[in-house]
């Protein structure tokens, strides 16, 4: 079945673009297997998917047989977490040409760098009441995922210590509390040059989902353009419109391609992958527009409708 090509511009039309460039799986901290995620997507009219777990491209090759079997085409991807200025940056790698060069060692690095800050995490949890942290965020996790804050999150719930996720987030885990353990990550520039250097755009993740002023958001966004970072996500989960169109002024301003991405995490949450808020009529390019990411979309696209892949 042919995969039909995204659209080259954003027109303001309020249909779903059958676009999803940001979702996660149990390859991180999804609850869904790869490729359920994909049939999922399959379901919903997605045509055009990348599966973005957190620091690992472990999913990838899962996702991308079942998205070859559905008539979806499926970006290799991961996002991968960063510091800049004492705030922890997510940077959505997509990832045309694969994973190779230093972006093959980064990902090993970032591995051992998410099991050095679970035991950090750990130590600050246990100061919280939670007896053998460490064990209990594995038990919540199950054998296989690097550990992630969600997992310690869960592990505070059942230990009563908090009543729910959120609160746990709010109180002890979100940004700035006592389990956001941010020192393992490298740079953010670091981790943009690993992506251009594997042939990847770099795309900043929910740029609005920071905390920063409109003016701290700018300063981000030139780092990260300086850096080689070339898009990022315009419309992530649900958001004001007018917030969307001012967000768009400022990645014009800095010649940034646009993404969107739903941060699918589980079924029953408010957001189902491709839900987000409507992309309004904006001047700034589609990612997939990209001179790395074109060409790849359109054989992917032709490839598939031949029946080649
Ligand atoms: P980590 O990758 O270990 O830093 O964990 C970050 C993840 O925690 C995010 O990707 C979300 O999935 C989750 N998370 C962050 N903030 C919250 C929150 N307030 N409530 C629930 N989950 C959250
Ligand atoms: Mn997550
Ligand atoms: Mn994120
Ligand atoms: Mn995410």
């Amino acid at each position: 079945m042919p995969i039909p090509l995204p659209p080259e511009r954003f027109a303001g039309d309020p249909d779903p673009l059958g676009v999803d460039l940001h979702m996660h799986s149990t390859a991180s901290d999804g609850a869904m297997a790869p490729s359920e995620v994909v049939a999922l997507c399959a379901k919903r009219g997605i045509t055009l998917m990348a599966l973005t777990d957190h620091d690992t491209v472990a999913g990838v090759a899962e996702a991308d047989a079942a998205a070859r079997r559905l008539g979806i085409l499926l970006v290799p991807a991961a996002e991968l977490s960063t510091r800049w200025q004492g705030v922890g940056i997510h940077v959505v790698a997509l990832l045309p040409s694969g994973i190779r060069g230093a972006l093959e060692e980064g990902l090993e690095a970032q591995a051992r760098a998410r099991e050095a800050r679970a035991v950090e995490i750990a130590a600050r949890m246990e100061t919280l009441g939670l007896d053998d942290a460490l064990a209990r965020a594995r038990e919540q996790a199950g054998p296989y995922r690097p550990l992630g804050r969600p997992d310690f999150a869960r592990a505070l719930v059942a230990a009563g210590l908090v009543p729910d996720v959120a609160t746990a987030f709010r109180k002890h885990l979100g940004s700035g509390k006592t389990g956001d353990v941010k020192a393992h990550w490298p740079p953010l520039a670091e981790v943009v040059g690993w992506i251009v250097e594997a042939g990847g755009v770099a795309v900043l993740a929910h740029p609005l989902r920071y905390g920063l002023t409109r003016r701290k958001r700018g300063l981000l966004l030139d780092a990260f353009a300086a850096a080689g970072g070339e898009a990022a996500e315009l419309v992530s989960g649900f958001q004001n419109a007018d917030v969307t169109r001012d967000l768009a002024r400022q990645f014009d301003e800095r010649g940034l391609y646009a993404s969107l991405g739903s941060d699918f995490h589980f079924p029953g949450g408010y957001l189902a992958p491709g839900s987000m808020s409507p992309v309004p009529r904006t001047a700034v390019p589609p990612v997939w527009t990209h001179p790395r990411m074109a060409g790849f979309v359109a054989a992917g696209c032709d490839a598939t409708a031949a029946g080649t892949l």
